[in-house]
């Protein structure tokens, strides 16, 4: 079995970790109410697409 040669230190670990990181990806600004939305998706806060009411909302 392989067997590591020297420990991997502290640093050089975290410096590998340091390229781990999580995305959140495809969310932009809703132009109407500024949440984070899915780009491409109707706007799930206030249900515009493109600046047009596509989804009847109880406030609009
Ligand atoms: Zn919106």
């Amino acid at each position: 079995m392989a067997v590591p040669q020297h420990r991997t230190s502290k640093t050089r670990k975290r410096l590998r970790r340091t390229h781990f990181k999580l995305s959140v990806p495809g969310m932009v600004e809703c132009p109407e109410c500024h949440e984070m939305k899915l780009s491409h998706r109707v706007c799930p806060n206030c249900g515009t697409y493109k600046r047009k009411a596509v989804v009847a909302t109880e406030r609009a």
